[in-house]
């Protein structure tokens, strides 16, 4: 009490930190094929058009399904289908560019959002990643396929709107005959 005394207290957060950003992870990252899980695509979604209001851009939703993915699973067994989901999230991660947003929107089904592509770009995008996929060897004896459904962002748009034109338009190419966009 007579002295003027300073206490200087220090604790390390190292541990907290590293447990917050693993739980961040674990949030917005789809365990398996560690791209985006479906609650963080629609945080980025809501993210990318609010930015869209001040810098107009043209967007394109696109949503993917692997053919005849059960038909996999029961030839090569449920492990190599896991293992055909790692890569081929892997494979197409990288066709695409940083501002494009993919994640798994579950099961063996996918969303891509094109930010700075309009429709015409989009389906050129579509299909070069759809012909890489088909000639990529992800299981030996049969090519692994994928049909596309892609739409462009209109100003009206929720994001269910959104979705529902872009998975009708999934299920034309699945009803045409698949392996296609
Ligand atoms: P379609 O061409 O019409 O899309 O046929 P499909 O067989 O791909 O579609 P369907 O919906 O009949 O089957 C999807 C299968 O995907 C069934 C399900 O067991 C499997 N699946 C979903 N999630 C996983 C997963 O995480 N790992 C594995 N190995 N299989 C999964
Ligand atoms: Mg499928
Ligand atoms: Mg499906």
């Amino acid at each position: 009490p007579e002295k003027e005394v300073s206490i200087l207290s220090l604790t390390d957060i190292t541990q907290l930190e590293n447990q917050k950003s693993s739980l961040e992870e674990k949030a917005s990252i789809d365990e398996l094929t560690k791209v985006y899980n479906r609650t963080k695509f629609q945080q980025l979604f809501k993210q990318t058009i609010e930015e869209n209001k001040i810098n107009p851009k043209s967007i394109c939703l696109v949503i993917f399904d692997i053919d005849h993915f059960k038909k996999i699973n029961d030839t090569y067994g449920h492990n190599t289908g896991d293992d055909v989901l790692v890569n081929i999230s892997r494979f197409i991660k990288g066709q695409i560019r940083m501002s494009d947003i993919l994640c798994r929107w579950g099961g063996e089904e996918f969303t891509l959002l094109l930010v700075g592509s309009n429709i015409d770009d989009g389906v050129k995008i579509c299909e070069k990643i759809r012909l890489l996929v088909e000639k990529h060897p992800f299981l030996e004896g049969r090519p692994v396929t994928v049909s596309m459904g892609i739409t462009q962002y209109i100003q009206t748009d929720t994001l269910e709107s959104f979705v529902a034109r872009a998975d009708n338009a999934l299920y034309r190419a699945k009803r045409s005959g698949r392996n296609r966009t």
